[in-house]
């Protein structure tokens, strides 16, 4: 176990244990992603012990650079959406690394995890983190993910962690075969999580519920 995990109240096991029954409650079913979410120390991705605290509340929290990590439970769908692709899923590509739990969550149940981040402080920190944690499975670059990361495709599951307003066609072209991308999609106001799963020359579109995501932005910072 890792030194900073066994702290003491908010960030005990006990913590982590309320939250997977909640998420069962909000009906996360996939058993592989609630035991990853149980084990995964969600407060080791916090920037401050302020917000270590309160790591395991459903809520997004602030991870500096004016963005959030997602609150468990869009964490746990989404990951649960991309393991019911199709075909089995080895190689996935996350936009938006973030604080890295999404990658981390992703890294401990597929093969191959390529995140890309725009923001270089936010890649760094998550790049530590991994490092901490002896996860090596994910590798990560520093660009603008409207672009994807062509280099490592074909994915079979893209996912994609900021909003776009309109789907970049680069991640659909980055799909394998039968391959899915989970994505947010719209304004400030106005956004749903969409499934498109690759078909036989053409795309299948899933709207999921409505979700409020950061902006997908575009360049690097
Ligand atoms: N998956 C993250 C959630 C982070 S919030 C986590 O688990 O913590 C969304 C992230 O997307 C932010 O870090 C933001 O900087 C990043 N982002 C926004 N637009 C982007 C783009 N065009 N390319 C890559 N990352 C982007």
């Amino acid at each position: 176990m890792l030194k900073q995990d066994q702290g003491i109240g908010m960030t005990s096991q006990r913590t982590r244990d309320r939250m997977i029954t909640r998420l069962k409650a909000q009906g996360i079913t996939d058993e592989r992603v609630l035991d990853v979410m149980k084990m995964l120390p969600r407060h080791l991705f916090m920037n401050d012990d302020v917000l270590a605290s309160r790591a395991y509340e459903d809520t997004p929290l602030a991870i500096g650079y004016n963005q959030t990590i997602s609150q468990p439970y869009t964490v746990a769908k989404m990951t649960e959406i991309v393991l019911a692709t199709k075909i089995p899923v080895r190689r996935v590509l996350e936009i938006g690394t973030g604080s890295g739990y999404q990658a981390a969550v992703l890294s401990m149940l597929i093969d191959r995890v390529f995140s890309v981040e725009r923001i270089a402080p936010l890649q760094n920190q998550a790049r530590e983190r991994f490092y901490q944690m002896k996860l090596n499975n994910i590798r990560l670059k520093h660009s603008d993910g409207s672009w994807g990361w062509e280099e490592h495709g074909p994915y079979d599951a893209i996912i994609v962690t900021a909003a776009p307003e309109e789907i970049p066609q680069n991640l659909l072209d980055q799909l394998a075969p039968q391959g899915r991308l989970v994505i947010p999609v719209g304004d400030k106001n106005n956004q749903t999580l969409r499934v498109i799963d690759r078909a036989d020359g053409h795309y299948e579109e899933t709207v999921i519920e409505t979700v409020s995501f950061v902006p997908l932005l575009a360049g690097q910072a």
